[in-house]
């Protein structure tokens, strides 16, 4: 990593604890990453920005910020990134991917919490990750019982805004989350000190809607027989995604997009013909989180999609671009957003719909259903998927599992007898 002491010293991060952390990422980045054979040369972009991860968008966020540009932190896929651009802000996300971050969470939350919510908390509270320090605003949302609560402890040390999201999808509850954006919107104007136009929410939502067609290509090239980019490597760019600037992101998916589908083409595969092809289905992977695509890609199979918020639940569904009021903007995002099926819903039936689409589409040999330790609505729901799958056919494993190493030799021997039965 480059040397950004200072600013991080000027963030008020505990410098000494950040070094451990600084101690250990560059390694096990290159056990995990560069340690692959045959990665598409577009992937320099991500490997470079992995290697100054706390550096160089912190320092991007920064110099914005001196030019009067807010920063959003978000830990959800159902915030509506187009209402903080157009009001020229700019977001990133923040969920915690690292078991680094967890025990500073466990001093303020029970150790029954998912993972990523200890995480989350313990990298504010422990003052070891910038991208908490620099966002002057958080935005959480009411999807499950362990975020409520963390924002009310991380609301007593951020400006912290909550997002009440339904809980059921009907009529009553698309327009409910229509207005919860346009509530949004005031927050956010009056946060930037800039008004939200019908234009600028336009060109917004055509930013968003760009990069969501670029990883939309990405994926598409992992339908094919000929597996062009490793899960992991394609697992890496979603991660950035939630934190780069959109624009470039798109062009950065569109270039590694450009190669694939060369790729595909000249018949180039990143495994050996005849790779056992998985669907991983679940919670989302925040960064640094390759757990479950390493131990799956070492032990012989290849990950090829993945049914998670890091994953297809980030880009699919494009919002309609037709609505010049804002108001019909509004109602044209809740649609969009509201079709993201994430277990917080009940019923949640789409999801299995979506799981058993997608395990056809890439021509998965089978799924696991990995669910993070203490989410209650994951685990729960993997009861319906695993049913859902035998009743289709589709050879499944549910894994529960955290961001420890404690459960990998264990986790591998079973993801390896599931292989060998695939075969
Ligand atoms: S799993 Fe649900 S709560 Fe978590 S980021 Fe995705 S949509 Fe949001
Ligand atoms: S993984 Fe589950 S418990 Fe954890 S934040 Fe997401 S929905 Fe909540």
């Amino acid at each position: 990593m480059a040397n950004y002491r200072e600013m991080w010293e000027n963030l008020g991060m505990d410098l000494a604890a950040h070094d451990n952390l600084c101690a250990v990422l560059p390694t096990a980045f290159g056990d995990v990453y560069l340690s692959q054979k045959n990665r598409p040369k577009a992937m320099d972009f991500w490997d470079m920005v992995v290697a100054d991860i706390h550096g160089i968008r912190p320092a991007e966020l920064i110099e914005a910020q001196k030019k009067g540009q807010k920063v959003f932190g978000t830990f959800c896929v159902y915030v509506p990134d187009e209402v903080v651009i157009a009001a020229n802000g700019i977001v990133t996300g923040l969920c915690g991917g690292s078991q680094f971050w967890v025990p500073d969470g466990e001093k303020v939350l029970p150790k029954s919490t998912c993972p990523l919510i200890k995480a989350s908390v313990g990298a504010r509270l422990g003052k070891t990750c910038p991208f908490f320090r620099i966002a002057d605003m958080y935005v959480g949302e009411t999807t499950c019982d362990g975020k409520k609560k963390a924002w009310e402890i991380l609301g007593k040390d951020v400006p912290m805004y909550v997002m009440d999201i339904p809980q059921m999808k009907r009529a009553k509850d698309v327009k409910k989350w229509a207005e919860e954006i346009a509530d949004f919107a005031a927050v956010v104007e009056k946060e930037t000190g800039n008004k939200i136009t019908p234009e600028k929410l336009a060109d917004a939502i055509r930013i968003i809607n760009e990069k969501r067609k670029a990883l939309a290509r990405v994926y598409e090239a992992r339908k094919s027989s000929t597996i062009p980019i490793s899960g992991k490597d394609a697992l890496l760019m979603m991660q950035i995604a939630f934190f780069d600037d959109p624009v470039r992101c798109a062009q950065m998916v569109n270039r590694l997009a450009d190669e694939l589908e060369q790729r595909v083409k000249d018949g180039v595969s990143v495994f050996p013909a005849g790779t056992k092809r998985i669907l991983l289905s679940g919670t989302p992977m925040a960064i640094p989180n390759w757990k479950m695509h390493h131990i799956i890609e070492t032990s012989g199979a290849a990950v090829v999609c993945e049914e998670a918020c890091t994953g297809t639940r980030y880009f699919e569904k494009l919002v309609d671009e037709s609505a010049t009021t804002l108001e019909g903007q509004y109602a044209a995002l809740a649609d969009r957003y509201m079709g993201i099926n994430c277990a917080c819903f009940t019923p949640n039936t789409k999801r299995i719909d979506d799981i058993i689409r997608l395990a056809k589409e890439y021509k998965v040999d089978g799924v696991i259903d990995v669910n993070l330790k203490f989410c209650c609505l994951y685990d729960t729901e993997g009861y319906t998927v695993e049913n859902a799958l035998k009743e289709a056919g589709i050879p499944v494993l549910g894994i529960e599992t955290d961001y420890t190493d404690a459960d990998a030799e264990q986790l591998r021997t079973r993801i390896q007898a599931f292989i060998e039965v695939l075969g």
